[in-house]
């Protein structure tokens, strides 16, 4: 197993304004830097905004700023998804900053020398709003395929990458890598659109601006992807060959939307390829959300905005809607009267109720001092079976990018706990002097269930999990020092420490 562990969003176009489809791959990415920082590898998590191309620079016109100042402005947009959301990345790129000029410009020489990159000349139906050029076939009705807008003929010179070359190179890496492109639906269909041949890419335009001059070449801007894709080495130090670069580089993860899966898993590592650098080990490719069944547009305006959701419902309960609610790589609805009985049904009261009956009573009874545990009768046995059954079941599922499984296998857990403290009826044993032992016994195990659980809770819902922690480990292992090999071991809790009487960190949501 590699002892670092690097994963990317995608950057974010500076133009968009964050809706939950950046949220959602943000936070997928933060689930699973923070639960491979718990296995105690070294994360390096990366995030950040694209911001050349024509409609930053037509924004900017139209508001009479340069397209710099409009980026400045407006990337504090993104920036703030990271305290919003309670995000971990460890760097933020943005494509107008120098150190990318110079990574790009690097990545691009290195194909021009061994003539991977050409100048030819570039014709074809222009779509402005997308940045995308199509070709006769593809345009529907004569307006563009993807926003159904009128589109205009444009022939530019323009420098191309031997993209055709990369087709057997790229068939072998993915026979070679069988998980590089996940979910395996989306792997079949990169290789079919592989085999099916590849046509050299352009990689410049003379009719843009707003981006990274081509070296050496006067008038000609290096085109979208070819800047943007470049952001993921940047991010580590390229073309400078840091000790972040060699200790992170190849990427474990590019976390992408379904939209833009070909141009990471087919583009990408080819422009890798051709420089002599290493392709990244895996793309992974989520679903899209509707809103309340119906497609998210801002003609319908209910675009979802993840600081609102944030200010209405707390970071933890968006985040865990979220990655709970969907097979992570199918589409999802999102819907707020969801949101409000995933949050309460299975926080609220299946893994908050745990904690509070158990902490209640351990106040009562034991002045909230955790007693040791007698022998485990049948019973205290199945709950620690499943207590560790479950740390294994999330350790699996997060290897396979399955964050509704691995909530799941938490909810069984606590689920578990409370059906266990229902049968054990602590309350009556407390009648009875001589069951003070098997009382003390069933609390410690309520307690060590909902201690397991907080941690597993820890990459899904941090500030909760964080609050639970602090609670039931007081002046233990912080949580972000935890390890679940070590911190996920059934018995860990404390004996003889006390703890509080409630611990309420999933309050019911009002409909
Ligand atoms: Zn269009």
């Amino acid at each position: 197993m590699k002892e670092a562990f690097y994963i990317t969003t995608p950057i974010y176009y500076v133009n968009d304004v964050p809706h939950i489809g950046h949220a959602y791959t943000t936070i997928a990415c933060d689930a699973l830097a923070r639960w491979h920082r718990m296995l105690g590898k070294r994360v390096f998590f990366l995030t950040g905004t694209d911001e050349h191309g024509e409609k930053v620079q037509k924004t900017a016109a139209a508001k009479g700023l340069s397209p710099r100042e409009l980026a400045d402005q407006v990337v504090t947009n993104f920036q703030g998804l990271t305290p919003a959301l309670t995000i971990s990345n460890t760097g933020f790129i943005r494509t107008t900053e120098p150190r990318h000029y110079a990574s790009v410009q690097d990545l691009f020489r290195k194909s021009l020398a061994n003539g991977d990159i050409y100048l030819g000349e570039y014709e074809g139906w222009y779509c402005v709003p997308d940045e995308a050029y199509w070709t006769a076939l593809q345009l529907a009705d004569g307006n563009c395929p993807t926003c159904g807008r009128p589109v205009e003929k444009r022939k530019e010179p323009s420098y191309f990458f031997r993209l055709s070359k990369y087709q057997e190179p790229l068939l072998d890496y993915y026979r070679k890598h069988p998980s590089f492109i996940r979910p395996e639906s989306r792997r079949n269909e990169v290789v079919a659109f592989v085999e099916g041949g590849l046509n050299d890419l352009s990689v410049s335009r003379t009719s843009l601006s707003w981006g990274i001059p081509v070296p050496e070449a006067p008038g000609h801007v290096i085109y979208v992807w070819y800047d943007a894709l470049t952001n993921y080495i940047t991010g580590l130090g390229y073309p400078t060959r840091t000790a972040e670069f060699k200790a992170f580089w190849p990427a474990d993860i590019h976390m992408v939307g379904k939209d833009i899966l070909r141009f990471h898993a087919v583009y990408w590592p080819a422009f890798l390829m051709s420089a002599g650098i290493a392709p990244p080990l895996g793309v992974f490719a989520h679903g899209w959300w509707t809103v309340e069944g119906q497609k998210m547009s801002k003609s319908l305006g209910n675009v979802v905005d993840p600081y609102e959701m944030v200010r209405k419902y707390g970071a933890d309960a968006f985040r865990y809607f979220l990655l709970r609610e969907v097979s992570f790589g199918l589409d999802g609805d999102f819907s707020e009267k969801e949101l409000i009985k995933r949050a309460n049904s299975e926080l609220a009261d299946k893994l908050g109720n745990l904690l509070n009956r158990a902490l209640g009573m351990l106040g009562k009874y034991f002045a909230g001092v955790v007693p040791a545990p007698g022998t485990e009768d049948p019973a205290d046995a199945v709950l620690s079976a499943c207590g560790r059954e479950s740390v294994q079941a999330v350790a699996a599922a997060m290897d396979e990018v399955a964050f509704h499984k691995a909530l799941a296998a938490i909810i069984e857990l606590v689920t578990k706990g409370n059906e266990y403290v229902q049968s054990m009826q602590p309350w009556a044993l407390a009648k009875y002097p001589g069951k003070r032992a098997r009382l003390g016994t069933v609390l410690y195990h309520a307690l060590e269930a909902s201690r397991v659980a907080a941690l597993l809770m820890a990459p899904f819902t941090p500030t909760a999990a964080q609050k639970l922690w602090e609670a039931l480990v007081p002046g233990g292992v912080p949580l972000e020092n935890a390890r679940i090999d070590r911190d996920g071991a059934w018995g860990g809790l404390a004996t003889g420490v006390p703890l509080p009487m409630a611990c309420i960190v999933f309050p019911k949501i009002e409909p």
